[in-house]
């Protein structure tokens, strides 16, 4: 129990997508507001573990960060199918991730059917230049897949601390 008497609240939440669209730059965003420029790929899953206050109670946050190798693809699954929150990121400048993500969202539903939070980040909007995909675009994916939308900048830390706050109060809204 917490010390206000109600239970813990502790959930799994999985990182999906592609390849470099910045799932361990938000994680590591999130956990040590810091950013690094170099590229570090993720090998198989790495697992984090946060709290977050919100409206009175903890929520615990147990983060799996998966990457996108096909080699580690088959293990993810397991991961999808374990966790109440899955956040499926896309590279607003890499359209072909965006299409991706709704491959990563099917998987989800089949997995867990309508019991799973599911956010799609468009990530990297520092990039503005190099943009491909609009947020207009985002939104309209999300509607259509009835997930809740955010874009994010891992590397600005833009909206990256709104992203795991709506991941809370969506499942303290779920208690
Ligand atoms: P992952 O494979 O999805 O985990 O992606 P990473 O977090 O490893 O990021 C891949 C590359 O994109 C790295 O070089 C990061 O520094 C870079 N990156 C990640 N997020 C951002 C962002 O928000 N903006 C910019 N400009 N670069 C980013
Ligand atoms: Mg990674």
């Amino acid at each position: 129990l917490e010390q206000n008497g109600n239970p813990r609240l502790r959930f799994k939440l999985v990182f999906l997508g592609e390849q470099s669209v910045g799932k361990t730059s938000l994680v590591t965003r999130f956990m040590y507001d810091s950013f690094d420029n170099t590229c570090q790929a993720t090998i198989g899953i790495d697992f984090l573990s946060k709290s977050i206050d919100l409206e009175g109670r903890t929520v615990h946050l147990q983060i799996w960060d998966t990457a996108g190798q096909e080699r580690f693809r088959s293990i993810i699954p397991n991961y999808i199918r374990d966790s109440k929150v899955a956040v499926v990121v896309y590279d607003v400048t890499n359209s072909t991730s965006f299409q991706q993500t709704s491959r990563w969202i099917e998987q989800v539903r089949s997995e867990r059917g309508a019991d799973v939070i599911i956010m799609l980040a468009g990530n990297k909007t520092d990039l503005v230049d190099r943009r491909q995909v609009s947020t207009a675009e985002g939104e309209q994916k999300a509607k259509d897949l009835n997930v809740t939308f955010i874009e994010t900048s891992g590397k600005a830390g833009y909206n990256v601390k709104q992203l795991f706050q709506q991941v809370a109060s969506a499942l303290l809204g779920m208690e």
